[in-house]
């Protein structure tokens, strides 16, 4: 009997070991953790197969030092999907595998939760009834205790009683611990504090109706328009039965109201997962998922590798986002794999945004999603009224137009809240010499650095590099200007436009360490801050009742970017950020400068809203052939060496060109956006086709060649399947 076991390696195979020496003889079952030695260390991988060969020589096979859980660590649903994401993404499997599981149970901690409880013995019951022991009063206090309980924590006897007491009563052979599996947390489903509108009624009906089969629903709703409302609703049905239910959320940090209300409305059985928790957190709630103690679990994009034997729904919150996509290592779409997931567990997935993504939008149109809208918001709040402002034509001050500062001045007299967006932090995008043009450039990547003028810094967006500012011109002497405007420049000139109202900014600056973006949220909630400026950390579902306008300080980033998806995310970016505004009953007003008013994607954005713009969008990727009307990969490739680079990526596409059919289309190498990046040359190859089968034929043929292929020292690559982006 050999064991197959995937090991956290970047090796693409697995690994074959004879069992343990004092192995029953009984195979162990697929999915369990198992030590083995390799090399001069041990590792523990996970067991996913059992062959009766090997093609390493008997030799040279290694026993597998222990087996380490009787079942499996996966339901066998999770188990499955964490095969096909190794196979779909072409990511070694012990890799995609250590990202499912918790460092702790990768490090060898049980994967089920068992804690110590104390009970009476025999003895200790017939002390009780009997007594031979006098003038214990207390001691004999907790027996009776104890009696009545059947089985306590020492935590629990330690809230009652002093735990001097219960070692004594151990010491006389009176009471013992056993370890046992706690039962899962009694939770209870409070009422909601609203009454479904007609529109809730009608969806919650129809998603409840699918529970117990596959069914992908696009929730397409404004924010506000009570989707969350929905998803409770929802769940709360789907766990009635006894079942779990898997929340997707793109970043917890932003959205602490959101597992409040989880919390509030189904007590204890809520988990949680996310990166910044502690090892310990994450094992825990981990361990909750798994043992099914926990019926509710919320998580950003890994949570969806969780185990949860008793799965009954699944909800992706914000379906649009780009985290749900992993940018490095193990490239995989969390939002695709928990559409896979629920239809190989036959339960109903809901897919909620306001602004679904392109290729969402494109499965309803092909019947396979359901389309649920929820049009209006509950009560008295209106959609907002947007306008476009021509920077060309109105001049203003650091990037804000006159009509945009008399617009603030208005809502804040109304005593309304006021959002300035703008995607870019730092104090001013470069650092520019009149006299003779020279730009402030990293020392490191083809890319400008950005001043932070609070933090006396240049620093790099790209690698990280940071500086001194420098007095004057690196190449003339001159003095040298800040140009263009970032957050921190826009708050300081709002800061002198309008003394009176204070100011909150929200991005990755003002946001790091511990609370900071709670301190931010708090001061925006309360209305102590006025005025709130952000990047796109402004977009995430943040609810601001009282916020009247939304200034979009510059709309045109994303119009004339390389990347097909520029204009969608833009489109995203507009009508979630507008969102924030007129939620209550303030009527909202959104204000979008730009330099090209009469852009047709605008123009359709203001016109016909997000569902016009998503329309002729889906039209021009129809006509160029983008997705979702064709599938693509991205080979990426890095050196220090641009000419090894090339000659790399140059050879991988003369050998696709070579293994490829017609279908199969190989474009570059180009170079990357940022040709480079921390010293390292960046390029691709980008693969086309129309279909998903041929593509994973010829990846499948594909890559285990180019892994053959030599390269400059140093070169790092890495396939992407369904990039996001790509440039
Ligand atoms: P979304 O998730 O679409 O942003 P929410 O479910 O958070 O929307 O609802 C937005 C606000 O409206 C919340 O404050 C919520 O409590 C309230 N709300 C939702 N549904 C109703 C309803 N049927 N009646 C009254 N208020 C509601
Ligand atoms: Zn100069
Ligand atoms: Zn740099």
């Amino acid at each position: 009997m050999i064991l197959q076991i995937a090991l956290d390696t970047p090796v693409r195979h697995v690994f074959d070991y004879l069992p343990p020496v004092d192995a029953s003889g009984e195979a162990p079952k697929p999915g369990v953790r198992v030590r083995v030695p390799f090399g001069r260390r041990q590792l523990i991988g996970v067991l996913v197969g059992i062959a009766q060969g090997s093609r390493v020589p008997s030799a040279k096979l290694k026993a597998a030092v222990d087996i380490m859980d009787e079942e499996p660590v996966f339901d066998p649903v999770t188990f499955e999907l964490l095969r096909w994401a190794a196979d779909y993404y072409h990511h070694p499997l012990g890799e995609v595998i250590a990202a499912a599981l918790p460092v702790a149970l990768r490090a060898g901690q049980a994967a089920n939760d068992v804690v110590e409880t104390w009970t009476l013995s025999d003895a200790g019951r017939r002390e009780l009834q009997s007594p031979t022991a006098r003038r214990a009063p207390r001691q004999r206090a907790l027996m009776l205790w104890l009696a009545e309980r059947g089985r306590a924590t020492a935590d629990d006897v330690a809230a009652a009683f002093k735990l001097a007491h219960l070692k004594a009563l151990a010491a006389r052979g009176w009471a013992g611990a056993v370890r046992i599996t706690p039962e899962p947390a009694g939770f209870e489903l409070r009422p909601s504090e609203v009454t479904l509108t007609d529109q809730q009624g009608l969806v919650v009906d129809a998603i409840a109706a699918s529970l117990g089969r596959f069914a992908a629903h696009l929730l397409y709703g404004v924010t506000g328009s009570g989707k969350t409302e929905v998803y409770l609703r929802v769940i709360a049905a789907a766990i009635a039965g006894g079942g779990q239910s898997l929340v997707l959320v793109p970043e917890i940090a932003l959205t602490p109201q959101l597992v409040e209300r989880f919390r509030r409305r189904f007590s204890a059985g809520v988990a949680v997962l996310h990166s910044a928790l502690s090892g310990t957190a994450r094992r825990d709630a981990w361990r909750a998922a798994h043992s099914g103690q926990a019926r509710i679990l919320i998580g950003t994009r890994s949570a969806v590798f969780t185990s949860l034997p008793r799965l009954a729904l699944i909800v992706v919150d914000e379906e649009h986002d780009a985290s749900y996509k992993q940018h490095e290592g193990f490239r995989y779409s969390a939002r695709d794999l928990a559409v896979w997931r629920a239809q190989r567990a036959q339960v109903p997935i809901i897919l909620g945004s306001a602004t679904p993504s392109l290729e969402t939008l494109e499965n309803v149109a092909q019947a396979r999603y359901s389309k649920l809208v929820l049009p209006q918001r509950p009560g008295a709040a209106r959609a907002p009224r947007l306008a476009l402002v021509d920077l060309r034509k109105h001049a203003g001050e650091q990037g804000l137009s006159q009509p945009a500062m008399h617009a603030i001045a208005r809502h804040l007299t109304a005593g309304g809240q006021v959002i300035v967006f703008l995607n870019r932090r730092g104090y001013a995008p470069s650092l520019f010499c009149n006299a003779c043009g020279w730009v402030a450039p990293c020392a490191h990547c083809d890319a400008r650095m950005t001043l932070h003028r609070r933090a006396a810094q240049l620093r790099c967006h790209h690698c990280g590099a940071a500086g001194p500012v420098p007095s004057t011109c690196g190449s003339c002497g001159q003095p040298l200007n800040p140009v263009g405007q970032g957050t921190e420049r826009v708050e300081e000139t709002l800061a002198r436009l309008f003394p009176d109202a204070p100011l909150a900014r929200l991005d990755r600056d003002t946001a790091a360490g511990r609370g900071a973006i709670e301190a931010v949220l708090h001061r925006v909630h309360s209305g102590e801050a006025r005025i709130l400026i952000g990047t796109q950390m402004l977009t995430k579902g943040h609810d601001f009742p009282d916020v009247s306008l939304v200034v979009i300080l510059d709309a045109d980033q994303g119009l004339f970017a390389s990347d097909f998806r520029a204009t969608e995310r833009l489109a995203q970016t507009i009508t979630q950020v507008a969102g924030r505004a007129g939620r209550a009953a303030r009527p909202g007003e959104v204000i979008i400068q730009t330099e090209f008013p009469e852009h047709p994607l605008l123009t359709r954005l203001i016109t016909d809203g997000y569902e016009g713009f998503a329309a002729s969008a889906l039209e021009e990727r129809r006509k160029a052939e983008w997705p979702p009307y064709s599938r693509l990969a991205m080979l990426r490739a890095e050196a220090k060496d641009s000419l090894g680079l090339n000659a790399f990526l140059s050879s991988a596409a003369a050998l696709g060109a070579s293994l490829a059919d017609a279908s199969i289309k190989i474009l570059g190498p180009a170079t990357a956006l940022i040709a480079r990046r921390a010293d390292h040359f960046r390029a691709h190859l980008l693969i086309e086709t129309a279909a998903r089968s041929s593509l994973q034929r010829f990846l499948a043929r594909w890559l285990p060649q180019v892994e053959t292929l030599d390269g400059p020292p140093g070169l790092r690559w890495s396939i992407d399947v369904d990039p996001l982006e790509v440039d």
